[in-house]
């Protein structure tokens, strides 16, 4: 099964991604958990895109390809992977059919998580982490105790780029740069439409449910 779920920021790839790799026992790649990992341990790496992140730009195609390819090459990807938050541009999809092209691969399917701005904005300011990478929403998905995680008692915190201004650029380059990626998708016959709006457990059940009807 290799997969890419697209969507915009906060439509909840990374939830359905997570759910949906012990489902399928394929690995989840985050792109973004990548370079954040980077940042948080100092590498140069984490120097380098650092900036990028914090305002809510795009790290530069070749570098972003690059930390794919390398991931995808381990072992664990060998019979599969869902990607979330790659590719993001129309050049990142055409570098990673390529890969995949040269090792006599392809996409399976593309889910395209739809959720409107208002319901992205209202998501991801809401959105609490845990260090053991476990997310919350003050409204939807709330601790137990406020500001505290269910798992390990840590204190929760609030993403770098999930403060109003950058979520704001986010969707800005998700509608610019990454949305194109919907149509190139479909053009191929890959692309699944996902109602990303409702419960995480609900919406994991019914794309499950759509990938045995297409014998996935
Ligand atoms: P995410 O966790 O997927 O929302 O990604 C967080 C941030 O990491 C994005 O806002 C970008 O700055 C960067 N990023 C993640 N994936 C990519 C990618 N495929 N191409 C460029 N930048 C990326």
């Amino acid at each position: 099964m290799r997969m890419i779920l697209l969507g915009p920021p906060g439509a909840g790839k990374g939830s359905q991604a997570q759910n949906l790799s012990v489902a399928l026992c394929v690995p989840h790649v985050s792109t973004g958990d990548i370079f954040r990992a980077n940042i948080k341990e100092g590498t140069a790496l984490g120097i380098r895109v650092k900036g990028i992140l914090t305002a809510g730009e795009l790290v530069p195609d070749d570098l972003a390809v690059r930390i794919v390819a390398d991931r995808l090459s381990k072992a664990d990807c060998a019979n599969g992977f869902i990607l979330d938050g790659f590719p993001r541009t129309i050049p990142q999809a055409e570098q990673l059919d390529a890969m995949l092209a040269r090792d006599g691969k392809a996409i399976d399917v593309v889910l395209n998580l739809v959720c409107p701005d208002e319901v992205i904005i209202s998501r991801i300011s809401g959105r609490r982490l845990c260090c053991c990478g476990r997310t919350y929403h003050l409204t939807g998905n709330p601790p137990k105790v406020a500001g505290i995680c269910d798992f390990d008692g840590k204190t929760l915190y609030v993403r770098e780029d999930d403060k109003e201004e950058t979520v704001r650029t986010r969707l800005e380059t998700y509608h610019r740069q990454t949305e194109p990626l919907i149509a190139y998708y479909a053009q191929k016959d890959a692309l699944c439409d996902v109602d990303g709006e409702g419960a995480i457990a609900d919406i994991t059940v019914s794309i499950l449910g759509t990938l045995e009807k297409m014998g996935l």
